[in-house]
């Protein structure tokens, strides 16, 4: 056979992780074709995109947004760089692995930081908060998780936000695993920086990040950044200056995929639409697990509509690679756990995955207990 007469081959599982997750036929289809990265017909898609992606965060004015290449933790780390001068300092809210990733940036990055770590099982108190920045007023920035992945837990990016704009200071929120599948206003809680990523909750494939900020703040932040490739200040000022131009080899399919995939959301009807397909799976998940033995790791008043944590089950035969496997072999691909407090496995009801998938794999589950065959 030619190269050119081979079949690609159809996904031989469904993704239940928290990214890359199953992207549809469309954005699939999307990729096949070639850009040139200064022509105007790919800069376009870009401005578009900027645009789009603005306006799915808030309806206030002042926002813009920037495209960097690499995953979702090139642009957290883009972001923490270049906007935290060297004589200014973020409070870092950690309850999981990707708040610890934002210490462990301003640890290699060299900038000033503290740390408030609420533990792996408990939500960011607002209170502990407030408290905090009343006592330090050297705090200038405040960096926190959304949707905390690790857990799935979602923290009350809300009250958090509240408290921050009270204490004038501003906030930094990796919105990695949670824009575009939780209905969020940055506007009206005055966020400064949004971070995300193409393969997460907008269902693109992976390859770059992207960041909206409050545009006042971040044209304040010229010269801040010590790296070239992830300076957020100068990509922002090339992109605006340029009309969608980028400052070193952009991943031009998987934008163009993205901008399909953006199309996708508004007609499944936009975030809120897919926030109910995401509830629906998670809700679904969650209630079949149970019924099969199964126990979720949060209460579920925390608990996001991303991904979920289950307890492993109670039984010395019950190994994770097995189950893996197993599931794999039929169809899914579920997702190690990432706690330390506790051993557990993850799910994600994400992507291009409906309700009725969810039914398939609990069918499945419940044929693949073999720990409790004896
Ligand atoms: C996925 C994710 C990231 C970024 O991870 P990458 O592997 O760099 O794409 C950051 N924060 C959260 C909360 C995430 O879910």
């Amino acid at each position: 056979m030619t190269a050119k007469a081979q079949m690609i081959p159809d996904n031989p599982y469904l993704l239940l992780t928290p990214g890359p997750l199953s992207t549809s036929a469309g954005v699939r289809a999307a990729l096949l074709r070639d850009w040139c990265t200064w022509d105007d017909d790919y800069n376009n898609i870009v401005e578009s995109i900027r645009r789009q992606i603005v306006s799915l965060a808030t309806t206030e004015r002042g926002y813009t947004s920037v495209l960097m290449q690499g995953s979702g933790t090139f642009c957290v780390e883009a972001t923490l760089s270049s906007v935290i001068s060297k004589d200014e300092k973020v409070l870092v809210l950690s309850n999981g692995a990707y708040g610890q990733r934002i210490e462990e940036i301003c640890q290699r990055c060299r900038i000033n930081h503290c740390v408030l770590n609420f533990g792996e099982l408990h939500t960011v108190d607002p209170e502990v908060v407030k408290q905090t920045l009343l006592n330090d007023t050297s705090i200038s920035h405040v960096a926190v998780v959304h949707c905390e992945t690790t857990t799935g837990m979602l923290n009350p990016i809300e009250q958090i936000a509240n408290v921050v704009s009270q204490a004038k200071r501003q906030l930094i929120l990796d919105a990695m695993s949670s824009f575009g599948g939780i209905p969020l206003d940055i506007g009206k809680l005055s966020i400064d920086y949004l971070i995300s990523s193409a393969n997460k909750c907008i269902q693109g494939v992976p390859g770059f990040g992207f960041v909206i900020a409050k545009q006042s703040k971040l044209e304040k932040c010229e010269g801040n950044a010590q790296s070239l490739s992830l300076d957020l200040y100068d990509q922002w000022k090339t992109m605006e200056e340029g009309k969608g131009k980028w400052r070193f080899t952009s991943p031009t399919h998987v934008v163009r995929a993205f901008a399909h995939a953006l199309d996708e959301l508004s007609d499944e009807g936009g975030i809120p639409a897919r926030y109910e397909r995401y509830m629906s799976n998670q809700k679904k998940l969650v209630k079949g697990m149970q019924a099969l033995g199964f126990t979720p790791l949060l209460p579920m008043q925390d608990q996001s509509p991303i991904i979920t944590a289950f307890y492993n089950p109670d039984s010395s035969d019950f190994d994770f690679k097995t189950f893996y496997t197993r599931l794999k072999k039929q169809g899914f691909v579920i997702y190690p756990g990432k706690v330390s407090e506790a051993p557990c496995f993850r799910i994600g009801t994400i992507g291009e995955v409906f309700p009725m998938d969810i039914d398939r794999l609990l069918t499945i589950v419940s044929n693949n207990r073999y720990w409790l065959e004896k």
